[in-house]
């Protein structure tokens, strides 16, 4: 058996980089920038109200309260989007909608809560002083030209594409977004909405790895379940390989399996079969076809997911660029006894996780059995005990946080 972080450190060692694409906002989600960005125009591109109300000189507000309020004439009316054209002369004001520019002449806005209209004589009753520079937001006040708004291997999330956006771009510089395949082995494999023979079960990895793949922010190409033939199979890795950046299998990979995929991609592909200390997720297959990653998932469907959170997932996050790779580890305290036997492994129970005042709860979800894929539905978490006893209620128990993106 080779250790857990020897394996991920072996696949991190070997998966290459994707190269650069420049992609629309609309594709760019979750991708990973190249270069810093600066801004190329001021943010925002002119002097503009925070607040609806009226634009004034705020010298003619001195002294303004509510019991000795202003007057002053209004002279225009500015909602967003329109230019002023006539300026806020002595003794005037412009009544102004938030995010239109200020005019000429006027240095503060004046919040409408704190004036009252008098709108059939076009008269604005100030009831606060105004100070220069309320309310107005300066040209180039968020980012004036040339400044850095976020650096290279930035993560694109919503604010960061809002922010592509308000400098003018339309494009994104990041790189690529993988097409990963994902088939799954088996003779025993039928889709749902088939009807099953005896001795046949649901295909219920493919979906689910389908899932992960998504959830890491790749592409998916379904390659469906592969059949017992080896050219078939060849054909259809090699398609794979062709047309995708990584590949993930479920199936077929465990010691004295004779599954078809496993003597086609010893023949056509460079792999290595580990035996990982681990449990659950023990045999893993990794290997290059033609410089594209393959992931060899074991086929128990809670193995298989495990896995591809252990394996796949940093690998196609570190294809991607991503800075991060590693889901967090949390210190929590067991609601129960957490026992296993000693094994030279390091287990990985299905948890879920319950605040209790400053500490963080684990328990388990269900039969800790690598078949039990709906106590892997019902985790938030996986529970690290390592070689031993386990651990007793009330003792601390790490937890890799499924529910939290990589931090490290
Ligand atoms: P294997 O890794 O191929 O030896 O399969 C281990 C166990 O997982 C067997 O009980 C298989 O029937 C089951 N299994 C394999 N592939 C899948 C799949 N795609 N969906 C659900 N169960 C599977
Ligand atoms: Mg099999």
């Amino acid at each position: 058996m080779i250790p857990l972080e020897e394996a991920q450190n072996r696949i991190l060692a070997t998966v290459p980089r994707l190269p650069v694409a420049t992609v629309s906002l609309a594709d760019a989600l979750g991708l990973v920038t190249v270069e810093d960005l600066a801004a190329t125009e001021p943010i925002p591109p002119f002097a503009n109200t925070g607040v609806d109300g009226y634009a004034v000189r705020a010298a003619d507000t001195a002294g303004a309260t509510a019991e000795t309020p202003v007057r002053l004439r209004v002279v225009d009316e500015l909602p967003a989007g329109k230019a002023p054209t006539v300026p806020v002369g002595p003794g005037e004001a412009i009544r102004i909608m938030t995010g239109a520019p200020a005019p000429d002449g006027a240095d503060a806005i004046v919040m409408v809560e704190d004036t009252a209209d008098e709108a059939d004589r076009g008269v604005v009753v100030i009831r606060r002083e105004a100070r220069p520079g309320d309310h107005v937001r300066l040209a180039g006040g968020d980012l004036a030209v040339g400044d850095p708004a976020f650096p290279a291997g930035s993560v694109l999330g919503p604010a960061h594409l809002g922010v592509v956006a308000s400098l003018g771009q339309p494009t994104v510089d990041v790189v690529r977004r993988p097409r990963v395949a994902v088939m799954s082995t088996g003779d025993e494999l039928v889709p749902p909405g088939e009807p099953l023979s005896v001795g046949q079960i649901r295909d219920s990895n493919r979906p689910m790895l389908m899932a992960l793949v998504a959830q890491t922010g790749c592409e998916v190409v379904d390659f469906g379940i592969g059949v017992d033939d080896e050219a078939v199979i060849t054909e259809r890795l090699e398609k794979a390989a062709a047309t995708c950046d990584a590949m993930v299998t479920s199936g077929g990979v465990s010691m004295g399996d004779y599954d078809m995929v496993k003597l086609v991609l010893s023949r056509i592909a460079e792999m290595e079969w580990w035996q990982v200390a681990i449990k659950p997720a023990k045999p893993l297959a990794f290997g290059m076809l033609h410089g594209v990653p393959i992931f060899g998932l074991p086929g128990n469907p809670v193995s298989s997911h495990i896995s591809f959170e252990l394996f796949a997932r940093p690998a196609l996050l570190q294809m991607m660029g991503h800075p991060r790779r590693f889901r967090p580890v949390t210190a929590a305290v067991a609601e129960h006894d957490m026992r296993r036997r000693p094994d030279g492994k390091l287990y990985l129970d299905r948890v879920a996780l319950r605040r209790d005042g400053d500490r963080l709860l684990v328990a388990r979800t269900g039969v800790q059995a690598s078949n039990v894929l709906s106590a892997m539905a019902l985790a938030d978490g996986l529970a690290l005990l390592p070689d031993g006893e386990g651990v007793a209620t009330g003792e601390p128990v790490d937890v890799m946080r499924l529910d939290l993106p990589a931090d490290h």
